[in-house]
């Protein structure tokens, strides 16, 4: 039986050329972790960490105990950093496996002190999610902690190269960093950070988005390479009259005689309800509107401009693809590029291009 399941594609190598590139972009000094979080980012944690690996990533960075033990498995020589913190699992399982449990309130950073495991401090500086506060980290110090591995905290507007609130947050950083010993490696940015300027970089960069070619710079063309293709079955033609319409609560008139392509997308697999009259996919190498409303298993397209040799059953149509990136779907769905790589990673078959072969230490 042939699948119509829309296709999800990674490509591999461009992580690894992402991972490169964003190398280029700091001084030698500057180390930088690959965030993997929330199966990174859609499209398969235990796929992606090899090939970084390969590349030369030593550090990540993943969401859950969960997500570590499965990267675990995969890199036994990594460094493995839980944003989740020491909320969950047994103390032992963080020692045995080697991980490292990212602390946010200074209950977590006593009961790392007390187990004798090494840990990263998250700190508070304007972002208003967690961390430390000053004063928390100020009456932390005078309870002799253990020294943390790596003192980060994260930008809430990087995006924004000339908002002052990431200054801000620079500042209150540095300040607050200042309480602790002068060698504690120090993290500040993630993608978006790197283009802030090197005052940012301090000595290690988080990046997620940016190694899955997500552009968040600003920079026009984008520095990082396009990673994942999106693609869905065209499963049937139609001719449409002029003045009829098209799908639910009929949301499109057409205003011509219209050649209508049935795709084999919908909400389900992550194709959001809203870009309903807003997008355009792509097909045999040229742009067609989505028409009507995306429904939960299939959406419309308009292939009347299209020649009709070309318009065959069977053929895919993409909706992420090097010249349409993330950012488009986004855009139309009014949320960001990740959101848009997280529901579709998560509900699509994934593919991957250029898998590297090798084993990982
Ligand atoms: C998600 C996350 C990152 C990575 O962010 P990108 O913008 O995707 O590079 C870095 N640090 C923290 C704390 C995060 O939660």
């Amino acid at each position: 039986m042939q699948s119509y399941k829309p296709v999800f594609s990674v490509d591999l190598r461009a992580i690894q050329a992402n991972f490169t590139v964003v190398r280029s972009l700091l001084s030698p000094a500057v180390a930088v972790s690959a965030v993997v979080k929330s199966d990174a980012y859609g499209l398969g944690l235990e796929r992606v960490v090899g090939p970084l690996w390969e590349a030369g990533c030593r550090s990540f960075f993943v969401a859950s105990m969960e997500e570590a033990i499965r990267l675990r498995r995969r890199l036994a020589r990594a460094d493995i950093a839980i944003l989740e913190g020491l909320r969950n699992g047994s103390l032992e399982a963080y020692r045995e496996r080697r991980l490292t449990p990212v602390c946010s309130t200074p209950a977590e950073v006593a009961a790392a002190t007390l187990a004798a495991i090494p840990y990263v401090l998250n700190l508070e500086t304007g972002f208003g999610r967690l961390g430390l506060r000053f004063d928390e980290l100020r009456s932390l110090l005078h309870t002799n902690p253990r020294v943390p591995e790596l003192v980060m905290s994260h930008l809430a507007c990087a995006d924004d190269t000339g908002n002052s609130r990431n200054r801000l947050q620079k500042d209150r950083f540095v300040g607050m960093c200042a309480l602790l010993a002068p060698s504690t490696p120090r993290s500040l940015a993630a993608s978006a950070g790197v283009f802030l300027g090197a005052d940012y970089h301090f000595d290690r960069v988080r990046t997620g988005s940016a190694l899955y070619g997500l552009n968040n710079t600003g920079l026009e063309p984008s520095p990082f390479k396009p990673v994942v293709r999106l693609s869905a079955r065209l499963i049937d033609i139609r001719h449409v009259q002029r003045g009829e319409a098209v799908g639910y609560m009929g949301t499109f008139l057409a205003d011509r005689p219209t050649v209508l392509g049935i795709v084999a997308i919908g909400y389900r697999h992550g194709l959001a309800w809203q870009v309903a009259n807003r997008l355009s996919a792509e097909f045999a190498g040229r742009s067609v509107p989505v028409i009507g409303r995306v429904s939960m298993e299939y959406c419309a397209i308009d292939l009347t401009d299209i020649p009709a040799r070309l318009a065959r059953i069977g053929a895919f149509v993409d909706f992420i693809s090097a010249t349409a990136p993330p950012e488009n779907l986004a855009r139309a769905a009014a949320t960001v590029a990740q959101e848009i790589l997280i529901r579709t990673g998560g509900a699509c078959a994934r593919r991957y291009r250029f898998a590297p072969s090798g084993q990982h230490p």
